[in-house]
């Protein structure tokens, strides 16, 4: 592994469905190592065998690739890593830098319940320490942190952090079973990842000590550390992974873009002069951890529409074409059934005016099935005898055109003028005729899009009364 590599990580514990702060943390360490020519891992850290689920894993996976994300190399499962954690565990014991502890919970109860009522911090005491114990199925493994001295932490966010050695515990490396917990296992995993910046919620802060004791007691290299404030709702307050707008499938399902979510999350902590539209590849060029914000940021509904919005305009065709495809599926729409350069005229139109994909596909309906009905309420309103006079001219006219925009166009303002009325009252009840609905893209567009042999028979069975 070269010295000078950027190496960055995202290490989800796969127990439950990925968040927005996750997706966030995971993409300031892709953007970074794409940034930096480096290399970005996925470490999915499953050790927590009852609470992690293959589901979960797969979730993850499938919402990093969404957004855009790939990761060098195969994917780690920590679980798949056992044996080492416990060459390592062995490591410390041997070097005198860990001990068995038989303590029994009873006795470290009672030892809390002392320390609480004398209202100090509680924490292990350090009992067996210097007790040379040997190990015994009911023993776990401690960690021996230095007893003075402090842990200084340069984080590029928060700035210089110290914590002293005096307040932090022998924590505890291995259980009884002898499996590694997080901290130990976290510690061995970057360390022969050769991770190099650790880019993660403040939520951690408090854990970097500690780790960064193990890593001293190893002999390698301390990573440097980004520690991310939290993401609050739009209320202000701190957004929890079980509250609905954490969750990121969501936001698929409501149409988001993943170029828009990934500009989205983003901006939620990072800022590049005031600027608020980017590609993904803008992204790249552009992110820097100096850029970061030490203040927590807010989730904006109405900013994340916006955005969103904005990038059905800027996205590239496969991408508005890959989650058309999936909305229509989702809304029992098969877009296969128009022919490759109308779907692309109808994307062309529909993503100019729409503001989430699915409206998108929402709003195509009367392209994409062959009898999108009629809506009873429309039919009533706009297709009166009158109008029905108009259409019936127009439905003529409309057999001698050229069917394209600009014919189309002159057709329907002829007929305004003739009538001495307004385009709406026209082009609403053609659009009706036409679409069975009353939204749709401007009537010439709509009528090209259906081209001529369907738009006409529609339009003669509406004029029939049919
Ligand atoms: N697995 C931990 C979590 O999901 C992250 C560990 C880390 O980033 O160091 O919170």
């Amino acid at each position: 592994m070269s010295g000078s590599t950027i190496r960055t990580r995202f290490a989800p514990s796969p127990t439950g469905a990925l968040h927005l702060g996750g997706t966030r943390t995971a993409l300031y360490n892709w953007l970074y190592a794409r940034h930096c020519g480096g290399d970005f891992i996925l470490r999915i850290e499953d050790t927590d065998r009852e609470r992690s689920k293959e589901e979960h894993c797969q979730q993850i996976m499938s919402m990093l690739r969404w957004v855009g994300m790939d990761w060098d190399g195969e994917v780690v499962y920590q679980s798949q890593r056992s044996q080492r954690h416990q060459e390592i565990i062995q490591k410390l014991l041997d070097q005198g830098d860990a001990y068995y502890c038989d303590c029994s919970p009873e006795r470290l109860e009672q030892l809390r319940k002392e320390q609480m009522a004398a209202k100090l911090k509680p924490r292990y005491d350090r009992h067996c320490r210097d007790r040379d114990n040997p190990p015994s199925a009911q023993s776990v493994v401690r960690f021996k942190t230095p007893l003075e001295g402090d842990v200084v932490i340069q984080d590029s966010l928060k700035g210089e952090v110290r914590f002293s050695n005096s307040e932090l515990d022998d924590l505890v490396i291995a259980r009884a079973d002898g499996s590694a917990t997080y901290h130990l296992a976290v510690v061995v995993d970057d360390m022969d990842a050769g991770v190099t910046h650790i880019i993660r919620g403040d939520d951690h802060l408090n854990n970097t000590p500690r780790q960064v004791n193990i890593l001293s007691a190893l002999g390698a290299d301390v990573p440097s550390y980004t520690h991310l404030p939290m993401i609050l709702d739009e209320s202000g307050r701190k957004m929890s992974k079980r509250k609905d707008s954490a969750d990121m499938a969501q936001y698929r399902e409501q149409g988001y873009l993943p170029t828009a979510l990934a500009n989205i999350l983003v901006r939620l902590g990072w800022a590049h002069g005031d600027d608020e539209l980017f590609s993904v590849e803008e992204l790249i060029q552009q992110f820097d951890l100096s850029g970061l914000n030490p203040a927590a940021s807010r989730i904006d509904p109405k900013k994340m529409a916006w955005v969103n919005q904005q990038q059905m305009s800027r996205v590239s065709e496969s991408e508005i074409n890959a989650e058309f495809d999936w909305h229509s599926a989702r809304q029992d729409l098969d877009p296969d059934v128009l022919s490759k350069p109308d779907r692309a005229a109808l994307i062309e139109v529909q993503r100019k005016r729409c503001r989430t994909v699915t409206d998108m596909v929402a709003q195509s309906r009367w392209l994409l099935l062959e009898d999108p009905g009629t809506d009873e309420s429309a039919r009533e309103k706009f297709l009166t005898p009158e109008s029905r006079s108009i259409l019936q001219e127009l439905a003529d006219e409309m057999e001698q055109v050229d069917w394209n925009v600009e014919s189309l166009k002159g057709l329907v303002d002829a007929a305004c003028e003739r009538h001495q009325v307004k385009p709406g009252k026209v082009a609403q009840p053609l659009r009706v005729a036409v679409t069975g609905g009353t939204v749709s893209p401007s009537i010439e567009d709509t009528l090209v899009l259906l081209g001529r042999e369907r738009a006409l028979r529609r339009l003669r069975s509406a004029i029939s009364g049919a």
